[in-house]
């Protein structure tokens, strides 16, 4: 079994900045991540997408970014494993931690940051009829090609950012979209919901569920709609249906210990992003320190794992500094 300093488990945008730190803080650590490619969410739910709200970063593509993000992990040749998926994380009586890959025991650590985002991306399902016999034939769950799209009339189900993102992002090659949200309260940004207003390609209808989804045996070609306020249900000729209604988090996924939790749904972490089980720190979108809600963005993701790694160095080594020096002291 190897020994290591510390394991970072996952290589999503938190995971990857994690791992630049833990090189200019000289943590001998190990990066393990469950699929064959960095970038979390950025490279499986939206990477032709521009982003805009990075510090210093005025506008890049989501999977241009996740390539400089990796550039800046590999800074200090770090051990990146891919097609790693933690399966446990089973503390010794000395105080470490032996982590289980893909069933096998595989590395002993004195500590762990936790940067698993929403897992494996499991989308939440509508659970109708014809849900499951037309996935991929008519019904996603993301956008990952925008040309999958073209001359299709669309519907998306949810009112959050990722169904206005992705009803801006189709705009543009599609015949018409309609986002359909259920309890008349739209949660997407105030900007995202403004600009899709403004294109007449795109309708957004309150309180309305899908309540069966039809097609001809290859793709889907109509939906039947609930409007929830006047109880009437009529059809919709659609194309395709995006369901963009969350993915299923989980903050307890390892059966060797538990972690405290907020809402079930985040890893309660202390302003420091250690969790209740010393020498296990999470960080970015599956950490929470308080029950507000969460900003689960990139660059607040980056900013905790910064501060986790610098508070896993001072675990680590009691003596050293819980700052490092700047990186612009660095001359590499
Ligand atoms: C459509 C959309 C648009 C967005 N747009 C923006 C934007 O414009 N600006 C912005 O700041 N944010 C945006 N976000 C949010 C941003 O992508 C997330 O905040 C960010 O990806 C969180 O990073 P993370 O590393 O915490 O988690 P994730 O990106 O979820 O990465 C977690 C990684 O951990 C891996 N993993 C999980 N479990 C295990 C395991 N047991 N073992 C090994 N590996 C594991 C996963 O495979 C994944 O690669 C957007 C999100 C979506 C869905």
């Amino acid at each position: 079994m190897e020994e290591v300093e510390l394991v970072i488990i996952g290589a999503g945008p938190a995971g990857l900045f994690a791992t630049f730190c833990a090189g200019l803080r000289a943590i001998k650590s190990v990066t393990l991540e469950g699929l064959e490619t960095y970038g979390g969410q950025m490279h499986e739910l939206y990477p032709e997408k521009k982003v805009y709200d990075i510090q210093g970063i005025p506008k890049m593509v989501s999977s241009e970014l996740a390539k400089k993000m990796y550039e800046q992990a590999t800074m200090f040749n770090p051990k990146i494993v891919f097609n790693s998926d933690v399966t446990d994380i089973i503390p010794t009586e000395g105080g470490r931690f032996i982590l289980e890959v893909n069933g096998e025991q595989a590395y002993e650590s004195k500590a762990v940051l936790i940067c698993a985002g929403v897992g494996y991306f499991t989308p939440n399902k509508l659970n109708v009829e014809g849900e499951g016999t037309y996935a991929d034939k008519g019904v996603y769950y993301k956008v990952k090609s925008i040309a999958d799209f073209k001359d299709d009339r669309v519907i998306i189900v949810g009112g959050g950012d990722s169904a206005f993102d992705y009803a801006l992002q189709i705009e543009p090659v599609v015949k018409s979209v309609i986002i359909a949200q259920h309890n008349g309260i739209l949660k997407a940004a105030e900007s995202s919901i403004t600009a899709a207003k403004e294109k007449p390609k795109i309708r957004v209808m309150l309180n309305t569920e899908i309540k069966k989804i039809f097609g001809n045996g290859e793709k889907v070609n109509k939906v039947d709609i609930l409007d929830n306020v006047s109880k009437t249900s009529s059809y919709l000729d659609v194309d395709s249906v995006i369901v963009a209604i969350g993915h299923k988090a989980n903050p307890n996924i390892f059966k060797s210990i538990t972690f405290e939790s907020v809402n079930e749904r985040y890893i309660k972490v202390d302003t420091n992003y250690k969790t209740n089980i010393d020498g296990i720190y999470a960080a970015g979108d599956i950490a929470d320190v308080s029950n507000e809600p969460k900003f689960a963005l990139l660059a607040v993701g980056g900013a905790e794992a910064y501060v986790a790694i610098n508070n896993i160095k001072k675990y680590l080594s009691p003596q050293s500094s819980l700052n490092g020096e700047h990186s612009s002291n660095l001359n590499l």
